[in-house]
């Protein structure tokens, strides 16, 4: 059981996981709920680097989340995986595609070609893309926190484009929702979703 949430900043991500987590425990499911970058000690440093520093080059940045996630899966998400657990996780490698292939202008195919590299090619069995408008995500986030938030819209519709698309190769893998959509419809949408691949 390995289940991924992706989508724009503001989009809802952390209420959805958490309600996720939350009705699997409730069922005695035992759940590794965790997020990129930052899901492990070396990994929350490089999240500090990479999203407080002034500049950071665009290869550099895209390395610095790839080693993020290299860390993270070696260390915590492929093991917990091993013992069975459900892994609940907060961004993963089309986090990467979108935001440093399609945001920065880097090649999307060359992204997915290092995090494939970087994590020995585990693929979640489900995304679940909660899908928000930018102005609707800007508005939604409030006081901006960290430089990539500060992005421009336009840089956040780039984004969100190549998750849609995304979505549409592999349909069988991604549900998409409507991230404007009432909290509790969206969290009945995703345990539908989900039931039936964790045998719940
Ligand atoms: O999801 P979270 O808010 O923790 O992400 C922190 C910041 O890093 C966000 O602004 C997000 O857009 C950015 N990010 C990114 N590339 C990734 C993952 C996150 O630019 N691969
Ligand atoms: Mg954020």
């Amino acid at each position: 059981g390995y289940i991924v949430f992706e989508g724009g900043d503001g989009a809802g991500k952390t209420t959805q996981i958490e309600a996720l987590a939350q009705w699997l425990r409730a069922q005695g499911r035992t759940v590794l709920l965790t997020r990129e970058p930052g899901g492990t000690d070396l990994g929350r440093q490089i999240r500090e680097l990479v999203l407080h520093g002034d500049h950071v080059d665009p290869r550099a940045e895209a390395l610095l989340f790839a080693a993020d996630r290299a860390h993270h899966i070696a260390t915590l998400v492929r093991p917990a995986l091993e013992r069975a657990e459900i892994v609940l996780q907060d961004r993963y490698l089309d986090s990467s595609i979108a935001y440093q292939g399609q945001g920065r202008d880097l090649v999307p195919d060359e992204i997915r070609g290092l995090s494939m590299w970087a994590t020995r090619e585990l693929l979640p069995e489900l995304t679940v893309v909660l899908d928000v408008d930018p102005v609707l995500g800007r508005a939604r986030r409030g006081d901006v926190h960290d430089r990539l938030e500060r992005e421009a819209d336009d840089f956040h519709a780039r984004v969100r484009e190549q998750f849609l698309a995304m979505a549409q190769t592999a349909p069988e893998r991604y549900l998409v929702l409507d991230a404007s959509l009432p909290r509790d419809e969206l969290a009945a949408a995703i345990r539908a979703r989900v039931a039936p691949l964790i045998g719940a």
